[in-house]
């Protein structure tokens, strides 16, 4: 999404079609309320961050001086808004209602004939431009794919111990899951990995938001035995030897149609 906002075209035309969603959706009445309770409780989950609430009761005080009217109050006002915008949306459950919220906006918005060929525009202009970005540059291409590849799944969630890339995973403190509402013992027994800042893995989340412990977590029995230091010294061939299981393959034909098979 970042760099398809780079595009400036593409960008104005977002810009305008939001505005456009919220003209609309404003006209709504029930929606008008909604919007007004929701814009509210930004500015509280806002006003709980030191720095933005100095900088909120000084623009109070601006407003009381300006009544609001002249231009440069409102290019601040709309960039107070913003910046409650940004820091409301850290919160996750303010985040759930908020894109809720944004999809009844837009499918108000969307009653409106005008609002979806502007709108199928906008898509078709993307495209477009996804497609054209790498057209003539391979090594662009090249160098993308490979920065995104370079460090590879090597984070480990602290539930089910799989090996996942940065954006699968969702770091949290014991602190955090609790305030969610998960019991102390719970959050013990899943993460079974036991670090200062757990990751969870998507899946794994999943299952923990609803209270279960998930299907492939390391403490229902998964999890590898330590392996004795004694045992660690030893050679392959030693290990070979004293291994009570030895696994043994051969490659053979498979009846009629001479398929190789693994048995
Ligand atoms: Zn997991």
């Amino acid at each position: 999404m970042r760099e398809r906002r780079t595009d400036d075209e593409f960008r104005l035309l977002g810009n305008r079609r939001r505005a456009n969603s919220h003209k609309i959706a404003r006209q709504d009445d029930e929606f008008k309320t909604e919007d007004n309770k929701r814009r509210a409780k930004v500015l509280k989950i806002a006003r709980q961050d030191d720095e933005f609430k100095t900088e909120d009761n000084k623009r109070r005080a601006k407003a009381h001086k300006s009544e609001g009217q002249d231009d440069e109050f409102k290019t601040e006002d709309n960039k107070r808004r913003a910046e409650a915008l940004k820091i409301a949306r850290q919160d996750d459950e303010f985040k759930e209602e908020d894109n809720k919220r944004r999809a009844e906006a837009l499918k108000i918005a969307r009653q409106d004939d005008e609002f979806k060929e502007e709108e199928r525009r906008r898509n078709a202009l993307r495209i477009h431009n996804n497609r054209d970005k790498y057209k003539s540059n391979f090594d662009d291409m090249k160098s993308n794919y490979e920065s995104k590849i370079k460090e590879g799944p090597t984070h480990i969630c602290s539930c089910c111990g799989g090996l996942w890339f940065e954006y699968s995973i969702r770091e949290y403190t014991v602190e955090m899951l609790t305030n969610k509402g998960l019991k102390a013992e719970f959050i013990d027994t899943l993460c079974y990995l036991k670090h200062a800042i757990i990751k969870l893995c998507v899946t794994c989340r999943k299952d923990i938001m609803s209270n279960k412990i998930p299907n492939l977590s390391l403490s229902n029995g998964l999890a590898f035995y330590e392996v004795p230091n004694c045992l660690k010294i030893l050679t392959e061939l030693e290990e070979r030897l004293i291994s009570p299981r030895i696994p043994f393959m051969v490659i053979r034909s498979l009846g009629s149609c001479k398929q190789f098979g693994l048995k």
